[in-house]
């Protein structure tokens, strides 16, 4: 049965089944496996676990590419930085995830790559990077800043000059933006955070468009070894069954909470890209300012990471690691699925 016509939703729920046979399970077990027999895609669990299936198909077939899982979002984004030649150029964002950053600022001390960064928002000036790059590395919205890039824009330019386009749809999702359809070679997520939905999960995936690419990301993964665990992607499969579900409720609740944030008097700077689950916003008063109100809160929880059923929020410059182009009293809100007005009720106590 051809499955083109399908749309995203039925995605969600359908793909990665095993197959509809008298006993078999509705969902792909979770295979705990070191060493399988031979004859079949794998005889040793670094090399390839059935358990990661479920989750790629899904995955791949909601991008539109072949899903390949990894221990983090952050192995992702190395076994990805790893297809650039030695020396070659990295067009990247300005305002990328501080993790992103890191590793190719570590990368760049040692030659392993040239960094060039831009602000992604700003198509003509990430054009004019692009010339002799190997990578256009592009995040969008960014992390914490919420900036948006011309993505097709920016992916047909840099393929034009046959650079290498990759995307980090972690905020994105592909509910809200098909990267591979636009011109990328490569998706990356942390399935940290939306895709699995639950803040009880620590995976990440790469997306490829062609065959090709993909096989070069597997053979990474092989090499180096950074392999996701079969409960893991068990628990990311289940998650993206009601990824259509969780993002339409909890980017619901972010518009209604983006309008009530604006209008509040102690709240300044208020960002939000008009789609997705997190909203940035200052306080008034500054760094201490913001940061009480993190911990005033009692429905909000006060932590990191983003993207679970549960509203978090944080002051992101608490961490030493965050650069300093994120304003001191930036607060980002993760966005859940809870009522608008009981956490209207419980950001409004703590604004105070
Ligand atoms: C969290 C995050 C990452 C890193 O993913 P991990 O799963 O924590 O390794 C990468 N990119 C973005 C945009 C993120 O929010």
């Amino acid at each position: 049965m051809s499955r083109s016509h399908l749309s995203p939703e039925t995605v969600a729920v359908s793909a990665g089944r095993p197959g509809h046979l008298p006993g078999a399970p509705l969902n792909s077990p979770i295979t705990l496996a070191s060493a399988l027999v031979p004859g079949g895609d794998s005889e040793y669990g670094r090399h390839g676990n059935p358990a990661w299936s479920a989750f790629e198909a899904v995955l791949g077939e909601l991008e539109g590419g072949t899903a390949l899982a990894f221990a983090s979002g952050m192995a992702a984004s190395a076994a990805v930085f790893d297809l650039v030649p030695a020396g070659g150029v990295v067009v990247a964002p300005r305002h990328a995830y501080y993790g992103t950053l890191n590793e190719l600022r570590v990368r760049a001390e040692r030659g392993a790559v040239d960094l060039r960064l831009v602000d992604i928002a700003d198509t003509d000036e990430v054009v004019a990077a692009l010339a002799g790059a190997a990578m256009l590395w592009i995040e969008s919205p960014t992390n914490p800043l919420l900036e948006v890039a011309d993505l097709e824009a920016i992916a047909r330019a840099a393929g034009e000059s046959g650079v290498i386009v990759a995307v980090d749809n972690t905020f994105a999702t592909p509910l809200r933006q098909r990267p591979l359809d636009l011109g990328a070679d490569l998706v990356v997520h942390s399935a940290s955070k939306l895709l699995s939905g639950h803040s009880d999960v620590v995976l990440g995936a790469v997306v490829a468009r062609d065959p090709e690419t993909a096989a070069a990301v597997a053979a990474r993964r092989q090499s180096a070894g950074a392999i996701a665990g079969a409960l893991e992607t068990y628990l990311a499969a289940r998650g993206i069954r009601t990824l259509h579900v969780r993002l339409d409720r909890a980017e619901a609740n972010a518009r209604a909470l983006v309008e009530r944030l604006a209008g509040h008097p102690r709240v300044t700077g208020t960002r939000y890209p008009g789609f997705g689950t997190v909203i940035a916003f200052e306080v008034e008063g500054g760094t201490d300012a913001a940061q009480s109100v993190t911990e005033r809160s009692r429905l909000v929880t006060y932590a990191t990471s983003l993207g679970g059923v549960e509203s978090t929020w944080e002051r992101r410059r608490r961490h030493a690691s965050e650069p300093d182009t994120v304003p001191d009293a930036l607060i980002r809100l993760s966005v859940g699925i809870e009522s608008a007005d009981d956490l209207w009720a419980d950001i409004s106590q703590a604004l105070g």
